[in-house]
């Protein structure tokens, strides 16, 4: 299925996960938390009726219309694929940058965060499928 929007799941602040839609979060509704079909709600108000259902992660229904203003750019985690100046991929997710360690016609790609070559040497890393983010592993040190 494809979206019009940025699509990917996040760890919130509390430790929960989060869909991100179109600069929008949210949060799946407790009773589904462990169901392969999840239902999903506005994280931002709880009167919002806007909302997602999943199934294996996969969105099977949409509602993405607010009657609030999408979260501010810095809290929201913007994804979007820019080329270095050698023409190799560059990936942003939320003020990060990652590089490519995959072929380019791959739907599943691993990132690398920009950083691993600098003295940080941070090993954070993303995984994207159809450039949606499937998971990430290992935090940023910087
Ligand atoms: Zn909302
Ligand atoms: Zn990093």
């Amino acid at each position: 299925m494809s979206h019009r929007f940025p699509v990917f799941y996040r760890t919130s602040v509390r430790g929960t996960r989060q869909l991100v839609v179109g600069g929008f979060a949210f949060n799946c509704r407790s009773y589904c938390l462990n169901s392969v079909k999840k239902a999903w709600k506005c994280s931002s108000f709880s009167d919002c009726k806007a909302k997602v259902h999943t199934v294996y992660d996969e969105i099977v229904l949409i509602h993405n219309k607010h009657h609030h203003p999408k979260e501010n750019d810095s809290k929201i985690l913007w994804l979007y694929i820019t080329r270095s100046q050698r023409g190799g991929q560059i990936l942003h997710i939320g003020g990060h940058r990652y590089y490519g360690r995959h072929r380019e016609d791959a739907a599943k790609k691993r990132w690398l965060c920009a950083h691993v070559y600098s003295e940080a040497k941070c090993q954070a890393g993303v995984i994207t499928f159809n450039d949606e983010v499937l998971t990430t592993f290992r935090e940023h040190n910087h």
